[in-house]
């Protein structure tokens, strides 16, 4: 099913124009200026793990506030895959999210010729909140794949920590698509991540979902688990459904809009969600730190808990592959920060 724009789309459009251009900003590299968090809060602390808690796999928590026991790290370099951004060092997950994106790297490629996937951050060793970007990510069942098919070649790991995003959209207009980039392969890639049972949610820029709903042909079952959201347009966002047995484990409600297309898409195309704060407004205030307290109790003893013996050791199958050394970290923002443009909704479309 589609849906017709507004006719005051023309004027939404020049409004809107800037906060996209503003909220492409802050998703890309080029955002690095964020606060440093205070020493002992929960970001500086799980920040700092280099290694993860040894133990049996277990995501803590929920998406957005939580941790991880047990991550094991994507190796740098598969057959069907590149990690981006070693110096983040966020290659690690849950094993289930990891095998995942092994399958769907051999998948994509075997099914629709896609050439492998460029992984983007995944979760911290030991999960929890990051100093930058996401609000999500944090117990190992979250990862980001570029929407950019991997080079034949393998990159240098300073390629990999400078090569710019290539956004879907076409920058001078409201929510479009750019048709010298979009691809049907891009389609096809996305509804093949949607297609494996234990993936709960994708989310992708409100201009893919649209793209999706007007012109997939093919089945539609699985439609409905792409999510509309800001940013997402050089990059894509794959959740995991809880773990069968992870009891700590906090499940999203499911989603409950049919394919998604109708009135929960139509809202991304009106002004509501790109409005700028009203003039008179009293500045929101700012959040308060995040806290280790703040978070299950368990992910305290997850910061205490002896590390596992070393990277290697604790990348999947054992790989030998993380000879590429990644230059010291940087505070490069995250490729799916929430706006700082516009105001969230929270009532409408899911946030993640
Ligand atoms: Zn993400």
């Amino acid at each position: 099913m589609t849906f017709r724009l507004a006719p005051s789309f023309q004027t939404i459009g020049r409004l809107a124009l800037a906060g996209i251009i503003g909220a492409s900003l802050i998703a890309g590299d080029a955002e690095a200026q964020q606060k440093q968090p205070s020493p002992g809060s929960a970001k500086a602390l799980f920040g700092s793990a280099s290694l993860p808690a040894q133990g049996p796999a277990r995501p803590i928590g929920f998406y957005s506030k939580g941790c991880m026991l047990g991550g094991v790290a994507l190796p740098v370099d598969g057959p069907t895959w590149q990690a981006m951004r070693l110096s983040r060092n966020r290659r690690w997950g849950n094993p289930a999210m990891i095998a995942l994106l092994e399958q769907l790297s051999r998948d994509a490629r075997q099914q629709i010729g896609w050439p492998g996937l460029l992984v983007g951050d995944i979760s911290q060793p030991r999960g929890g909140p990051m100093f930058n970007g996401h609000t999500s990510h944090q117990i190992g069942l979250d990862a980001d794949i570029w929407l950019m098919p991997m080079p034949t070649r393998r990159m240098t790991a300073e390629e990999r920590e400078d090569l710019p995003f290539t956004t879907m959209l076409q920058k001078e207009k409201f929510l479009t698509i750019n048709p010298r980039v979009w691809t049907q392969s891009h389609a096809e890639l996305l509804m093949l991540a949607a297609s494996y049972p234990q993936v709960e949610r994708i989310f992708v820029n409100p201009a893919i979902k649209k793209k999706m709903c007007d012109t997939w042909r093919g089945d539609r079952t699985n439609l409905g688990k792409l999510r509309p959201i800001y940013g997402h347009d050089s990059h894509f966002h794959i959740r995991m459904k809880c773990p069968p047995g992870a009891a700590d484990c906090k499940p999203q409600a499911p989603i409950t809009d049919g394919d998604g297309c109708g009135k929960s898409l139509a809202w991304w195309f009106t002004k509501e969600p790109w409005a700028p704060p009203k003039p008179d407004a009293r500045p929101p205030k700012p959040p308060r730190e995040i806290m280790v307290a703040d978070l299950p109790k368990v992910c305290a003893a997850v910061l205490d808990a002896p590390a596992a013996a070393s990277m290697t050791a604790s990348t999947d199958g054992g790989s030998t592959a993380t000879a590429l050394t990644a230059a010291p970290a940087t505070p490069a923002a995250a490729g799916d920060l929430l706006p700082a443009v516009g105001p969230v909704p929270t009532d409408k479309p899911l946030v993640q």
